[in-house]
């Protein structure tokens, strides 16, 4: 059903609340407050409840189905997540109260910035940065910084596998330093001569993005950093996508000497729609001194009758802040929740279940759908969405009619390197029901492809809206309707 606009559902002196009645003199607006040519639709409260329950059910979301989108995980996140969150000593405190009266605060970021540099092995974490973007800009800086304190101007090139997220790049350019791009073998790994050849004393560092956005383990990455580590570089790890590796193998053991986590993808808050998300940073101990500021730290130890009293502190050669306040705290309350209720050997079994879910599809789409990289893969694996029999499907139109299914389209076109890509990542909670039924529609979509590939370019036809022009839509944003407004669907 196509939903009216909402004047058209309005009818004159419709009233959706009852104000009570006036029991103080009445006077009149002040001028200029009001505007009498604003005609707002009238309707009553429960067409309007309505109206906006519709549209809200006009989005595919996690809890209303299979969100297979690859890299940039949309996981379940459990409910009690947000009624931690919504606990009103942490909803309602401001980030300007004197620590004093904000301990139990400090202590969740404390016990937080402990979790997560076990987690990653690492000595110091900072909660500050917004989003994993905003994560990779804070640790390229304080590489700069570590090298500019020892005096080592001349490193300006951070070298960047082709398989590394988008924003690696895109941050080391941000930051001012030079991208190199490091080609990768036919494994998916790291070329280990391509980058040889770039290993020199202008090297500030590598980011490595791990598993990278093949969603492959990169299996030299030992010899990868002694490589980096010989020539004095640092290795950056993009961490966005811990949740394969949680509780396997910790990044600092293996000797990233800095690395950023995406509280929103492998801790499970949500995001979508450009955030908010939590970005945080651990180091090695050479760089906790770089840290932004600020990061919690225990200023009085406690003993058995008074807790520990907990500051606000700012590493001696910090980089600065990257953020106003605190960074993101209510995703940090979530992010803690999460990591509380599964514990050390929950986190485990979400990266069990994580990896084994995702080779679970891969072997059962392999046959139908050309895996170029068809190894043993992490929490993702990337499909070719198009076959020489059937010249005019591409990926997208896949990616439209799993819309029909109910199931939200994976990540396509991205990474690069992939033909028509198609990035799948079913992450740890699905049943195996749901993923039969994932592979049941991709299968018959294949199928389709050549009976009848009319139904998949003119796809999604199940859902509220058909097919948008994606330019026109991004380029014509409408973002409000008036009354007498042509319908823009
Ligand atoms: C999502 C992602 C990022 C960026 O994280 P944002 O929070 O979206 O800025 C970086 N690297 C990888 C591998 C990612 O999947």
């Amino acid at each position: 059903m196509i939903e009216p606009l909402i004047y058209d559902l309005s009818s004159p002196e419709r009233e959706g609340v009852k104000l009570p009645e006036v029991d103080v003199p009445q006077t009149a607006f002040p001028e200029g407050l009001t505007r009498e040519d604003l005609p707002l639709p009238e309707l009553s409260e429960i067409d309007v409840m309505r109206h906006f329950v519709h549209l809200s059910q006009f989005n595919h979301g996690v809890d209303t189905g299979f969100y297979p989108l690859g890299s940039c995980t949309m996981k379940y996140n459990p409910k009690i997540n947000e009624d931690t969150a919504r606990l009103p000593g942490f909803a309602f405190s401001h980030p300007l109260q004197d620590t004093e009266t904000a301990q139990g605060n400090l202590a969740l970021m404390y016990a937080l910035q402990e979790w997560l540099g076990e987690i990653g092995g690492f000595a110091g974490v900072s909660l500050q940065p917004a989003a994993g973007a905003h994560g990779e800009l804070a640790g390229i800086l304080i590489i700069r910084a570590y090298h500019r304190d020892r005096g080592d101007d001349r490193r300006t090139k951070i070298l960047v596998p082709d398989s590394a997220h988008g924003t690696n790049p895109a941050t080391t350019t941000m930051s001012g330093m030079e991208v190199i791009e490091i080609a990768s073998d036919e494994r998916g790994n790291v070329d280990l001569n391509a980058l040889r050849g770039h290993c020199d004393d202008c090297v500030a560092g590598l980011m490595l993005t791990n598993p990278n956005t093949l969603g492959l383990f990169e299996e030299h990455v030992a010899e990868v950093i002694e490589l980096i580590h010989g020539c004095g570089g640092l290795v950056y790890g993009d961490g966005a996508n811990m949740n394969a590796l949680l509780g396997v193998v910790r990044p600092g053991d293996l000797g990233f000497d800095v690395l950023h986590y995406n509280l929103h993808k492998t801790f499970s808050t949500p995001h979508g729609g450009g955030g908010p998300g939590s970005g945080p940073v651990g180091v090695l101990k050479h760089l906790v001194d770089f840290l932004p500021e600020p990061i919690v730290d225990v200023i009085e130890e406690g003993n058995d009758e008074v807790p520990p009293l907990y500051g606000l502190v700012r590493p001696s050669k910090s980089i600065g802040r990257v953020k106003s306040f605190h960074g993101h705290f209510g995703i940090a309350v979530r992010a803690y929740t999460y990591m509380r209720i599964q514990g050390k050997s929950g986190l485990r079994a979400v990266a069990d279940h994580a990896v084994l879910n995702a080779n679970y599809l891969r072997t059962r789409l392999r046959d139908t759908y050309h895996v170029p990289y068809d190894r043993i893969c992490m929490h993702e694996f990337v499909a070719e969405g198009w076959w020489e029999d059937a010249p005019q499907v591409h990926a997208l139109d896949i990616a439209k009619r799993l819309m029909d299914f109910g199931i939200h389209p994976p990540t396509n076109y991205f990474p690069l390197v992939v033909r028509e890509a198609l990035m799948i990542e079913p992450t740890e909670t699905e049943s195996i029901e749901m993923l039969d039924a994932f592979t049941d529609a991709m299968i018959k979509i294949a199928d389709e492809a050549r009976r009848d590939p009319e139904i998949l370019k003119t796809a999604p036809h199940n859902t509220a809206f058909g097919r948008l022009d994606e330019i026109k839509a991004a380029r014509e944003l409408v973002l409000c309707c008036r009354p007498g407004d042509s319908d823009p669907r």
